[in-house]
């Protein structure tokens, strides 16, 4: 009843199953934190953009979880795209996150108007050579970023954290990921709240076989679809119910009708268009 790892392209480990933080106020970061390590969370993501890097430090300086047990994410914004301002972002979030390294940098969009998304990845590089990101990866990448990518540079990323939900499952990138060996991972796993996936039939009875809940049966598919995901909630009460996902299993079938309510259902921003 443990949180699975999964291994990278690089041979790090991943736990599947982390917290994110997207929308948290910075004030209350430390606080919503502490609660998701007390729940059993070891994996965290944050941003920069999201401003709350400094409450994620605090609550992994005041928690005595050895550093070795966490998995922290951060990521690149756009407009420090670059060489020497990624170097300069990163050394920043470092320093708000307290750590002496992340376990994974991420480019947060590509936003190729902007077009330094492959001379950022290249920074990333050497960011990973130096140790202080152990693993090194994109996000909101579309499959000819990613092919851009490894055209020109020398390190597959690790990953591809993408929105992907059952009404918007990615399928074409996602492929192309996993064909070369770079993981998915899933932000908005839930749909953000944004469309009735929980009322959704096929997820309503599945949760009624299971005694679970809507949320717990998405949860379910992620992790047996392969996805990394880490859903968010202020709440203790939902991050507790988030975590409680490893007592039982979806059967192939509830699988596949989850997985049939794909309809092309991006809810937020499209790739191309975030700068
Ligand atoms: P999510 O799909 O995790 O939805 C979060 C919302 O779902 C919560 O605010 C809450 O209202 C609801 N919820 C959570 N647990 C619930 C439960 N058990 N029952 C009912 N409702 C519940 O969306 P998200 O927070 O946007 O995505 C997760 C994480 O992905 C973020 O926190 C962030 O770390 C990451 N993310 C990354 C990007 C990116 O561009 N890379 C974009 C968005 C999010």
């Amino acid at each position: 009843n443990s949180v699975p790892t999964l291994t990278q392209n690089d041979g790090h480990t991943i736990p599947q199953l982390g917290f994110g933080v997207f929308k948290v106020d910075p004030d209350e970061t430390t606080r919503i934190v502490s609660d998701a390590l007390e729940v059993g969370y070891r994996h965290i993501d944050t941003a920069a953009i999201y401003g709350n890097e400094a409450g994620v430090g605090t609550a992994l300086a005041e928690s005595t979880i050895a550093r070795e047990d966490l998995f922290i994410t951060t990521k690149l914004w756009n407009d420090r795209q670059g060489t020497q301002s990624a170097f300069d972002a990163f050394d920043e979030s470092l320093e708000k996150l307290g750590l002496d390294y992340v376990d994974l940098y991420l480019i947060h969009w590509p936003a190729p108007a902007n077009g330094r998304y492959v001379e950022s990845w290249k920074a990333l590089e050497k960011i990973r050579e130096s140790g202080r990101a152990r693993s090194i990866g994109v996000s909101n990448f579309l499959v000819p970023h990613l092919e851009a990518l490894i055209t020109d540079t020398e390190i597959v990323p690790a990953v591809n954290q993408i929105e992907l939900h059952p009404a918007h499952q990615q399928l074409e990138v996602t492929r192309f990921a996993r064909e070369r060996g770079i993981n998915i991972e899933a932000w908005g796993p839930l749909g953000q709240g944004k469309y009735p996936l929980f009322d959704e039939q096929v997820v309503a009875d599945a949760a009624e076989a299971h005694g679970k809940s809507p949320a717990q049966v998405v949860i379910r598919w992620h992790l047996q679809t392969g996805n990394i995901l880490f859903p968010k909630s202020n709440r203790r009460e939902r991050m507790a119910e988030n975590f409680d996902v490893f007592d039982f299993e979806l059967t192939h079938t509830q699988v596949a009708m989850i997985s049939a309510l794909e309809r092309a259902g991006r809810v937020s921003a499209h790739p191309n268009d975030v700068n």
